[in-house]
């Protein structure tokens, strides 16, 4: 897979056995992705991309219109995600301390104070989910850097809006995105995988994929499936255009 930028737009380029290009944007963040034929050229792609710019704005706009009709209230009966599992939340306000349960493999029990605005219940949930993440990660990470070769120096979780991760290569220290507590557990090991591996390589070159395809062969598969992840009921189908 190739990464190309066409104006302010950054997509990718996958050529396959195939004879007519496929375009597709994809959810939550618009993400674009175009399989051409193998015999197309790197130009003719990019013409391609440009003639069909307006139509690739329009989708993503309405991916970003859905996310924030989406926004979460954090009210008895909302789903909610959990490594990859939908949850059923059930809001239960009284004196105990602020915390969430998951309760039945159903519900998640989210316990607030009587007055808790929407704002404060959603901090409880996210630190929740931090400290989810927080017991999670230390043993992939120790999982990866045996098998890779490498070593953190240090990692943190934060809030990104438009990273799954990051690497800091000279300080050997890695972020992981807050959200990745709602994925499928196997979509934060590849993301642990993706940036463990910048320490051997910084960019997302030939060298780069050879190395993910060495660690982790399913690594594009994983990517896929976390960058089509539907956070909510919404049916978001990838829109595709031939
Ligand atoms: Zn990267």
């Amino acid at each position: 897979m190739q990464r190309i930028t066409v104006g302010n737009l950054e997509l990718d380029v996958v050529k396959k056995d195939i004879k007519n290009l496929h375009l597709g944007v994809y959810p939550p963040n618009g993400r674009v992705r175009v399989a051409a034929p193998l015999s197309m050229d790197d130009e003719a792609i990019r013409l391609f991309i440009i003639s069909k710019l307006t139509w690739i704005k329009k989708q993503q706009a309405k991916f970003a219109s859905q996310d924030r009709q989406s926004e979460r209230e954090y009210v008895s009966g909302e789903s909610h995600y959990v490594s990859g599992t939908r949850y059923l939340l059930n809001v239960i306000y009284g004196k105990t301390k602020p915390g969430v349960v998951i309760r039945n493999k159903t519900y998640i029990d989210l316990y607030v104070r009587e007055s808790s605005t929407q704002e404060q219940r959603a901090k409880v949930m996210m630190e929740w989910y931090r400290q989810r993440l927080k017991l999670q990660i230390p043993k992939l990470i120790a999982k990866w850097e045996k098998k890779i070769g490498v070593k953190v120096a240090a990692w943190g979780v934060k809030q990104m809006k438009t990273k799954w991760g990051s690497c800091n290569i000279l300080e050997k220290r890695i972020w992981l995105n807050l959200e990745l507590a709602k994925k499928p557990i196997h979509c934060l090991e590849y993301v642990i995988v993706h940036e463990l591996v910048h320490l051997l390589e910084r960019l997302h070159n030939d060298r780069f994929v050879a190395y993910m395809d060495k660690f982790m062969p399913q690594w594009s598969i994983y990517k896929d499936e976390l960058n089509n992840f539907v956070l909510d009921d919404t049916n978001w189908e990838p829109q595709q255009q031939h």
